[in-house]
């Protein structure tokens, strides 16, 4: 999607302040966080939200979720966080591009 902001960063056309980064998954903070620690994990391969996904997509969606605890403990929040996902306007989502926000304070 070469008009997708999150496409742009997971292949290093727009900066981000990365958290984590493997093949297929790209975690970076928030530019306008909610918490102390606030960042996004998102596939490098572009789903446009949770609403589009199918059962072809739910080993990504195993992986993507399990990222969360291993990410949180390594940023400090992992004694407690939560996670989101915005799902269509209606549900506030502004960036069509799935993404998990996962927010916590350090103890
Ligand atoms: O509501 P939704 O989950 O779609 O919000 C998109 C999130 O992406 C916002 O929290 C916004 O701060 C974040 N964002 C970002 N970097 C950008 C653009 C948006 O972290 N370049």
């Amino acid at each position: 999607m070469s008009d997708c902001l999150f496409c742009k960063i997971a292949a290093g056309e727009i900066p981000a302040n990365k958290v984590y980064e493997d093949d297929d998954f790209l975690a970076f903070h928030d530019i306008r966080p909610k918490a102390e620690v606030h960042f996004l994990i998102i596939p490098k391969a572009h789903v446009a939200s949770l609403a589009d996904c199918g059962p072809e997509h739910e080993a990504m969606l195993g992986r993507l979720l399990a990222l969360a605890p291993r990410l949180a403990r390594e940023q400090g929040i992992g004694a407690g966080f939560q996670t989101r996902i915005h799902t269509g306007v209606a549900g506030g989502q502004e960036v069509f591009h799935l993404h998990l926000h996962v927010l916590g304070n350090r103890p």
